[in-house]
C-alpha cells in the first residue's frame, strides 16, 4: 500500500476562520475507494476501478483554435458577439447558462439562437480542461486530476460535510517555493493557471453536487503558491464570487494560502477584497523556518508577518496561521512556546495541520500527544487554535500527489532522499 499525502485541504473546517488548511492523505490500495476515473491514459493501479474519459468532441486543430470561454471578460465575449452581429447582451446569456446552469456544451443554451450556437462552438469552448481521473472517497470528498490544453494536470478537491461544501484549488502546475515537507513542489513549478483554468476548478467540482446544491466555501490551497498568480487568481475569485456572473458566493468564505509573499499580501490587500488570508507559517524562529520553507531565507519570518499585520489593519480580517506539525522537528515544548511569543498581541488564529506524510520524504506526522500539548500551549497564552481533522484517508485528496502518481517514473520510490530536510 503507498500512503500518499498533499497540501491540499483534507479536512472539512469546523469554522471557516478557525479550521483551515493542511492535507488529505491518500492510500492507493485502499478498497473503500471508489474511483469513477481513468485508466489506461495513466496506468492507474488494480484495485481502482477505471471508466476512460469521454474522447474529445473535436479534431484536435480545431480544438486547439478555439478560445476557452472561461477565459474571457464579459467585455471580450460583449465585443465577441458585436463582431459576429449578435447583441452584446447575449453575453450576459451565455454566462449564467455555464456558471448557473451547469451547461457543459453550447448546444444546451436554448435561448441563444441556432446560427449563434453553431459560431460559439466554431469559436470557444465552454470548458477546456479534460477529467483524468475523478476519484470519490465515502466520507464525502471528491477529487479531480484535469488535463489542461498543454497536456498539463492540475489537481482540485471538493469536500461535503454536513451543509459545507468546500472546494480546495491549485493555483499553479507545480510549486517554486520547495518547501522540505511538501510534495508539491519536488519538481518545482511549471507555469502559472490561466484565471479559465483556476476558475474552472471550480465549476467543475460544483457541477459534480446534487442540483439545488452549490459550493459554500473555497480554499486556495491546492498545488501552487497562490500570491505568485495573483493577477489570474483575483479574476477568477471574482468572478466566481460575482452575483450577475458568477455563483454569488460571499468573499468572506475564500481563504487565500500563501507561503508568505510579503510584497503580494500587501497588493492583495489594497485590492480591497474581503478574502480570508492563511499565512503558512511553520516554524516560530527564523531558522527553523528557513530550514523547513526555503523561500524564507529571502523573505524572513519578521517581513512575512509585518506583511499580514498590514492586511489585518488594512482590510479588518483577521490572518489565520498554518502550521504544519512534523512530528520531532516543529511540534515540541519549545516551539509551542516560540510561536505563543511571536504571536502574542496579535489578532490570529493558527490552525495546527499533523503532517500527512509524503512518500520518500523524512517526516512523520506527530505523537497525538504532542499536538494536544502544542495547541493546549497556544489557548493557555490566548491564542485562538485549532487542530485540523483529516478526511478523504480513502482517496487521493492530496493536491500534488495524485498527479505525481501518474507521472512516468513518479512513484514515492522515485523521490530521491535527499529531497527532504535532514535528507
Ligand atoms: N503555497 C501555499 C498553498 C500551499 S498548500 C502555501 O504555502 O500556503 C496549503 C497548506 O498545506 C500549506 O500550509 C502547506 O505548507 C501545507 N502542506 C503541504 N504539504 C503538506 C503535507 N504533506 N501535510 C500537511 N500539510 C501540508
Amino acid at each position: 500500500m503507498v500512503g500518499i499525502a498533499s497540501p491540499c485541504l483534507g479536512d472539512l473546517p469546523a469554522d471557516h476562520l478557525a479550521d483551515l488548511g493542511g492535507s488529505l492523505a491518500l492510500e492507493i490500495a485502499n478498497p473503500k475507494m471508489t474511483v469513477v476515473p481513468v485508466p489506461n491514459l495513466l496506468g492507474i493501479e488494480d484495485g481502482m476501478s477505471c471508466s476512460a474519459a469521454p474522447p474529445p468532441s473535436t479534431a484536435p486543430m480545431l480544438e486547439s483554435s478555439r478560445r476557452g470561454l472561461l477565459d474571457a471578460t464579459v467585455q471580450e465575449i460583449r465585443s465577441w458577439m458585436i463582431e459576429q452581429g449578435h447583441s452584446a447582451y447575449r453575453a450576459l446569456q451565455v454566462i449564467p447558462w455555464v456558471m448557473r446552469h451547469r451547461a457543459t456544451s453550447f448546444e444546451e443554451m436554448t435561448n441563444i439562437p441556432r446560427d449563434l450556437r453553431l459560431r460559439l462552438e466554431a469559436g470557444w469552448t465552454v470548458l477546456s480542461t479534460r477529467v483524468v481521473v475523478h476519484s470519490k472517497s465515502p466520507d464525502g470528498t471528491d477529487k479531480l486530476l484535469l488535463e489542461c490544453r498543454d497536456g498539463r494536470r492540475v489537481e482540485c478537491v471538493l469536500m461535503t460535510e454536513a451543509r459545507r461544501r468546500t472546494v480546495c484549488i491549485s493555483t499553479q502546475v507545480g510549486c517554486g517555493m520547495g518547501c522540505v515537507f511538501c510534495a508539491s513542489g519536488l519538481k518545482g513549478v511549471e507555469r502559472n493557471l490561466t484565471a479559465g483554468e483556476i476558475l474552472e476548478q471550480v465549476i467543475r467540482l460544483r457541477n459534480l453536487l446534487p442540483a439545488g446544491e452549490s459550493i459554500t466555501h473555497i480554499v486556495v490551497m491546492g498545488m501552487g503558491e497562490s500570491l505568485a498568480n495573483l493577477d489570474n487568481l483575483i479574476p477568477a475569485l471574482d468572478r466566481i464570487c460575482s452575483r450577475e456572473l458568477g455563483l454569488g458566493l460571499s468573499q468572506r468564505r475564500v481563504t487565500i494560502s500563501t507561503v508568505g509573499l510579503p510584497g503580494k499580501i500587501r497588493e492583495l490587500a489594497a485590492l480591497n477584497r474581503q478574502y480570508h488570508l492563511a499565512v503558512s507559517l511553520h516554524a516560530p524562529t527564523e531558522t527553523l523556518r528557513t530550514a523547513l520553507v526555503p523561500v524564507n531565507e529571502k523573505l524572513s519570518l519578521g517581513a512575512v508577518l509585518e506583511a499580514a499585520d498590514a492586511y489585518f489593519q488594512m482590510t479588518g480580517r483577521q490572518v489565520t496561521y498554518e502550521y504544519v506539525l512534523l512530528r520531532g522537528v516543529n511540534d515540541r515544548l519549545q516551539e509551542a512556546e516560540a510561536l505563543a511569543n511571536l504571536l502574542q498581541g496579535r489578532k490570529a488564529h493558527v490552525n495546527l495541520i499533523p503532517y500527512n506524510p509524503v512518500p520518500g520524504l523524512p517526516f512523520a506526522r506527530p505523537e497525538a500527544r504532542a499536538v494536544n500539548r502544542f495547541v493546549a500551549v497556544l489557548r493557555q497564552r490566548g491564542i485562538g487554535a485549532t487542530i485540523r481533522k483529516t478526511k478523504g484517508q480513502a482517496i487521493d485528496a492530496a493536491c500534488g500527489q495524485l498527479r505525481r502518481r501518474l507521472e512516468p517514473g513518479g512513484s514515492a520510490s522515485s523521490v530521491p532522499a535527499s529531497t527532504g530536510w535532514m535528507g
